[in-house]
């Protein structure tokens, strides 16, 4: 799947649970959105992989495409990461909640592409594939062009309904606070 269809697909489904949890902040979009792309980062073609590319590069070598980083152990280690940077920066620690979110809703993604992916690796190498190997699309295909498509519309009447600009508010304070963290540590 490409970057812009995993955006998106877990954008449209998890808005409603950002809304519904009152979690609804610009921080919180961010980190999902980051945590939707970042499995394709074992994948130096891919939107952060080209981004990354010497992290990338070693990830590709280290797991191979849709290795260990595309599964749960990988979700889980990964958000331990966040985690980490979090608590040592000073940020809100519900930002890993959502880079999990959106790490979690780019493996469902994946499970439904034609192969699926073995989500639980290394104890199971086997792929799963979320539609029974009926239901799949063809990445960058025409199916995942219409999938895009209908993400897409329900995104938009989403951001209408509950009219998303005019709720969000900047973090300053966070982005402060990772300034501050960084000039304490590095410039003192
Ligand atoms: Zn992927």
């Amino acid at each position: 799947m490409q970057y812009k269809t995993h955006l998106a697909v877990t954008y449209a489904a998890a808005l409603p649970m950002l809304v519904s949890s009152d979690s609804l902040t610009i921080g919180n979009l961010v980190v999902l959105g980051v945590g939707a792309l970042f499995p394709d980062i074992d994948h130096p073609g891919s939107f952060i992989g080209k981004r990354l590319p010497i992290v990338s590069d070693s990830m590709r070598k280290l797991f191979g495409h849709r290795g260990i980083v595309h599964s749960l152990i990988g979700a889980v280690f990964f958000t331990a990461v966040v985690r980490f940077l979090l608590m040592t920066f000073d940020l809100p620690i519900d930002w890993a909640t959502w880079f999990l979110m959106g790490f979690f809703a780019h493996l469902v993604e994946d499970s439904f592409s034609k192969h699926g992916i073995a989500w639980l690796q290394p104890i199971y190498n086997k792929n799963i594939q979320f539609g029974l190997k009926q239901v799949y699309y063809t990445t960058g295909g025409g199916s995942e062009l219409a999938i895009f498509f209908v993400a897409s519309a329900i995104l938009i009447y989403q951001i209408v309904q509950i009219d998303l600009f005019a709720q969000l508010t900047f973090p300053f304070l966070e982005i402060q606070n990772v300034v501050n963290q960084i000039k304490n540590t590095y410039f003192i």
